[in-house]
Parts: C-alpha cells; sequence; structure tokens
C-alpha cells in the first residue's frame, strides 16, 4: 500500500515536468488534477501562465485530459478553457475515472502519465492503474476541508516514505 503512495517523479511546479523526459518513455497523454494543481482551489479560471503552458502541450504531441473528483459543473467550466475532455466527480483513487480518461484519449496506461498534488487520490490512484504519476506541490494553502484531513495523513507518509529512503 504504501508503495502505491510514492509518485514517479515529484516536481515543484507544473514547469518542472521535463516534456523530452516524457517522450522518450514512449508518453503522449497527460491527466490533469484540477484543484490545487492546474487551478487554485475554488478559484473560477486559469491563470494565464498556466493556460499557456496547458495550450502549447498538444503543439507537443501531448492529449490531455482532467480527472476531478470535484462536481461537473466546475470541471467543465475549467475543461472548456483548455479545450480538453474530462472525467467529473472520479472518487479517485478509484481506478475508474483514470481508466476513462486514458480510453477518452485513446491511449494505453503504459502511454499516460498523471499529474496531481495529492498522494492520497491522483498518486495512489494513477500508481494503480500503472500510469507515470507525477507529484507536483499544491498551488494554494486553501483547500476543501476533506482535503485538510487527508494531508495530515499524507504528511505522516510523507515522513514515513522520507525516513525509510523511498520519497
Ligand atoms: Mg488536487
Amino acid at each position: 500500500m504504501l508503495t502505491l503512495l510514492v509518485p514517479c517523479l515529484a516536481v515543484n511546479t507544473l514547469y518542472d515536468i521535463n516534456l523530452d523526459m516524457l517522450k522518450q518513455r514512449g508518453i503522449c497523454g497527460i491527466v490533469f488534477d484540477l484543484d490545487n494543481t492546474i487551478i487554485p482551489w475554488n478559484s473560477p479560471d486559469l491563470c494565464p501562465d498556466i493556460h499557456f503552458w496547458l495550450n502549447q502541450l498538444s503543439g507537443q504531441g501531448f492529449k490531455i485530459c482532467l480527472v476531478s473528483n470535484n462536481g461537473k459543473r466546475r470541471v467543465r467550466q475549467i475543461a472548456a478553457q483548455c479545450g480538453a475532455p474530462f472525467v467529473a466527480r472520479a472518487l479517485k483513487p478509484s481506478r475508474t475515472g483514470f481508466r476513462q480518461a486514458v480510453q477518452t484519449m485513446g491511449l494505453t496506461p503504459a502511454e499516460v502519465a498523471v499529474v496531481g498534488d495529492q498522494l492520497f487520490t491522483d498518486i495512489l490512484g494513477g500508481n494503480r492503474l500503472g500510469l507515470f504519476t507525477i507529484w507536483v506541490k499544491p498551488l494554494a494553502s486553501q483547500e476543501f476541508i476533506g482535503t485538510k484531513i487527508t494531508r495530515q495523513l499524507e504528511k505522516l507518509a510523507i515522513r514515513l516514505l522520507k525516513s525509510t529512503g523511498r520519497l
């Protein structure tokens, strides 16, 4: 279980993701978590820099899809801003939403990376399906109350993983 929380890669920001490295690994699809990964929690709009970064991914040959545990209305609104398909109410760490995203992009799990800010939803779910998991630092400290609780567990897991040299 603990091994499934270990991301394949950990980065500080989205811009630190080495896209060439992903291509070399045969990855041509990227699943993005929404809240605190590409947009601050509760914010209605993508910031221009991230919007630009997401838009240039297709020019680099990547397909993208958003997978969020948030409701359809919000996810659809953000997905429209970056012209991407989406899966809302994904119930991560369930594999179902990720599987749906992989199918939507017409790819296999081995060809897909997932980028998210939470070990217990994005990384755990992505690892369970065999995606290349990328853990990014959360954009904002403001979070959904449920997330605040899992963050405490996440802190414990991080401490444990670090102490055993797995992170
Ligand atoms: Mg998130």
